[in-house]
């Protein structure tokens, strides 16, 4: 049994984090019971997740925190503004916890650190304050923008009118010009694009730092329990690629592969097309060809010692002829090494295939692994 450390709630935000977590589960079904769903409603709530999470993902996350892209105006005012009707907290405040988390991963340091289980990744972190509140002292790039600092000093103002109000007053005025009762319109935005939107969005943004730490694969390091998975990453609007992430931050894109999830990616772009961002950073495709390849030959090398521990002479045979490969692996790997290092661009088949050939050699390290466990 833990001992939950009372003397520690933090309980403005445990209260809220609760209270409307039940106002979910509770008031949305019996709402929906009674009045159904109109289709204003409805869009209204898919307009305002997707907004809130995005502007958690491309805004709070990519844009400020990691400063993987350079944003015009309009998208700075939309992301914060939407930013904050995520509750979850100012963007300053949001960026500061993240870098943190970067720089300590999976250490004490680490304001969601994994290791102390996954509830307190999810969401025990910010139902209990164990430690005193680290300084601000990591965002002082952000302290010079004045729309982050009055973004700052309002969040709960603009999270409480434009998060829970404007939805209620939408609500209001279409069943009114539909003839219908408005209270009921009013009650439904507050209920649907407000309250359950606000846990929806809050969820998929914890799952960041929780399931994102804990499902998945990890192709570009193992020196951090960050993990790749497409169904987080359909969940989160495309930040499920969190090893990728956290070996790479300062990539404007988490789904670097062309068929990954990520919307979010995409989002900044297209931004980029229509003259709202520039400045888009990505790592070289030889640098991330070359993280993949050394975590794969680490990997295979281990294997194959197990491989070769174990009783069966079937497993020693097999060990022999996937020996082969990962030289090859590791010849190509320092090829790469030195290619990257010398700043040589490689063509795109010699990447690609070599990109094959890790992939294949994983491929027969799981199949080999499987049989031999
Ligand atoms: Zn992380
Ligand atoms: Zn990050």
């Amino acid at each position: 049994m833990y001992r939950i450390p009372f003397n520690r709630v933090n309980w403005v935000t445990s209260s809220f984090l609760i209270g409307t977590a039940l106002v979910a589960l509770i008031g949305v079904p019996i709402y929906l019971f009674h009045h159904g769903i109109d289709w204003f409603q409805f869009s209204m709530f898919f307009f305002y997740v997707t907004a809130t999470m995005m502007s958690i993902t491309v805004g709070y996350h990519r844009l400020f925190s990691h400063l993987s892209f350079k944003a015009k105006l309009p998208v700075k005012l939309f992301t914060l503004v939407f930013g904050a009707c995520a509750f979850e907290n100012s963007c300053l405040n949001w960026a500061s916890d993240h870098r943190r988390h970067h720089k300590h991963v999976d250490h004490d340091e680490d304001p969601y650190d994994i290791s102390k289980g996954f509830f307190w990744a999810h969401i025990g972190w910010l139902l209990f304050k164990l430690d005193p509140e680290p300084p601000l002292d990591n965002v002082a790039d952000l302290r010079k923008d004045k729309w982050v600092m009055l973004q700052h000093r309002y969040v709960h103002w603009i999270a409480l009118v434009v998060g829970l109000i404007l939805p209620s007053i939408l609500g209001y005025y279409w069943n009114l010009s539909k003839g219908m009762d408005p209270a009921t319109g009013a009650l439904g935005g507050f209920l649907l694009a407000g309250v359950a939107r606000i846990v929806v969005a809050q969820h998929c943004t914890f799952f960041i730092n929780s399931l994102c730490h804990t499902v998945g694969r990890q192709p570009y390091s193992t020196s951090h329990s960050a993990r790749d998975s497409a169904v987080m990453a359909f969940l989160t609007f495309g930040e499920g690629y969190h090893n990728y992430h956290h070996e790479f931050q300062h990539d404007y894109r988490n789904g670097v592969k062309p068929w990954q999830w990520d919307p979010s990616k995409w989002t900044i772009w297209t931004l980029s097309k229509l003259g709202l961002a520039e400045g888009l950073r990505r790592v070289p495709d030889g640098r991330i060809l070359l993280a993949e390849m050394g975590e794969a030959r680490r990997k295979a090398q281990q294997h194959l010692a197990e491989m070769r521990q174990h009783p069966a002479s079937t497993a020693h045979r097999a060990a022999d002829a996937l020996h082969e490969m990962v030289e090859k692996l590791s010849a190509n790997y320092h090829e790469l090494e030195k290619a990257v290092s010398d700043r040589v661009q490689l063509s795109r088949e010699v990447l690609n295939g070599w990109q094959e050939e890790t992939r294949s050699l994983m491929r027969e390290i799981r199949r080999a692994s499987a049989t031999y466990a």
